[in-house]
């Protein structure tokens, strides 16, 4: 065996078996036997962790006013180009309803980052709503950035069950490197300690491509995501955005989804159990993008469930799929798409992390 492969077989015989120097050599492989070596194997161990099944989460864009300024990011505060909505509670609830009702398991809540006590108060409204509007086992996720630990604690009592918050990149200079300066990496890290405390489901992530990130950069935020014990990973390609301060940097789309199916196999042979999901980025590589991120390890996806007239304003990065489809043809389209790899949809199942189950008992935490 040579000693990528021997790499491989060590990282599936169990999880945290790389240090990030090993991992390292999987997310720079080039030869393509060894990044076909790579995949399957990642694929092997997502079929003993979840099976051929993917687990869907319908994705409601709630509104995109921002107080932050990513330097990436098409919502930040200064982008004056973005028309600014806020969605309106009762169809809030209606969108995360209908995403139960289509079968999806879940649901995220996504914005910009508002800190404020009428946003709080909003968002606790909308979970309560919501979880009284759903099934008991139907998961309540929110993206909604850096909270204090009473908000985020206020929103949990309400009824949410897991949050979505990325890192973006696990080396703090880096971090500092797409951010003004009072953006803070540590805050972001307190977060994740604050949500996993009070007994969220916790997932985090990063980008990769961004400029000056090496193999090594990338190798530790997979070791990071173990250190932090996460259940849920969502990683995506850096794309740049035209309305943006990071507009001119280097991207080529072919390369991004090399890498990026690189990384997601790396990331299911070091952890084993988590959700991983098929970033909807990835469809901007490539109209099958979200496909090959399954077949290299991806258990998870996120069809849109936010109404047609808002899809336009909520663009993180340029290429956004899917601004003209209905949340109907989404689920229709992202059916079909994986039932042609073979794979079936976890129908009306939350899709609990086994990770999760692992360490609290099983089933939905609550409340
Ligand atoms: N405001 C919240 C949630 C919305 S942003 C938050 O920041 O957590 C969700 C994610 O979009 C971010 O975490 C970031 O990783 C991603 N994103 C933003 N701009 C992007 C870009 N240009 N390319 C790829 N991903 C981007
Ligand atoms: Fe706001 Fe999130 Fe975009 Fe940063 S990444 S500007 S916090 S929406």
């Amino acid at each position: 065996m040579n000693s990528f492969d021997n790499l491989l077989a060590r990282a599936a015989a169990g999880r945290g078996a790389l240090r990030p120097e090993e991992l390292a050599v999987l997310v720079a492989a080039r030869d393509p036997a060894e990044r076909k070596a790579l995949r399957e194997a990642a694929y092997a161990v997502k079929l003993r962790a979840t099976g051929p099944r993917a687990f869907l989460r319908g994705l409601v864009e709630i509104g995109n006013a921002c107080a932050k300024n990513c330097l990436y990011c098409g919502l930040r505060r200064d982008n004056a180009a973005t028309h600014r909505y806020m969605i309106p509670e009762a169809d809030v609830v209606r969108m995360a309803r209908s995403a139960f009702e289509m079968g999806y398991g879940s649901a995220v809540l996504q914005s910009g980052e508002i800190e404020s006590e009428e946003n709080t108060a909003r968002i606790e409204r909308i979970v309560r709503a919501i979880r009284a509007a759903t099934a008991p086992d139907f998961a309540i996720v929110l993206s909604l950035g850096e909270q204090t630990r009473e908000v985020y604690a206020r929103w949990r009592d309400a009824g949410a069950d897991r949050y979505l918050l990325r890192i973006e990149t696990s080396n703090p200079e880096l971090y500092a490197s797409i951010h003004p300066a009072d953006h803070s990496w540590k805050r972001r890290r307190g977060c994740l300690s604050d949500l996993a405390s009070l007994g969220y489901q916790v997932g985090t992530g990063v980008m990769f491509g961004i400029p000056g990130q090496t193999a090594l950069d990338i190798a530790r935020d997979i070791d990071f995501f173990r250190e932090v014990d996460a259940d849920m990973i969502g990683m995506g390609p850096f794309v740049p955005n035209p309305e943006t301060p990071m507009a001119g940097a280097p991207f080529d789309k072919t390369e991004a989804l090399e890498l990026a199916l690189d990384v997601i196999a790396a990331t299911r042979l070091h952890l084993h159990d988590c959700n991983i999901a098929a970033a909807t980025a990835l469809q901007v590589l490539a109209p099958d993008g979200r496909e090959r991120a399954l077949l290299a390890g991806a258990n998870v996806m996120m069809p849109n469930a936010t109404d047609r007239q808002y899809r336009a304003d909520y663009q993180l990065y340029k290429g956004k799929p899917c601004l003209d489809e209905t949340s109907g043809q989404c689920r229709g389209c992202l059916s079909a798409r994986i039932a042609r790899i073979g794979e079936t949809v976890a129908w009306n199942d939350p899709g609990t992390p086994p990770h999760y189950a692992a360490k609290h008992g099983g089933g939905r935490a609550e409340p």
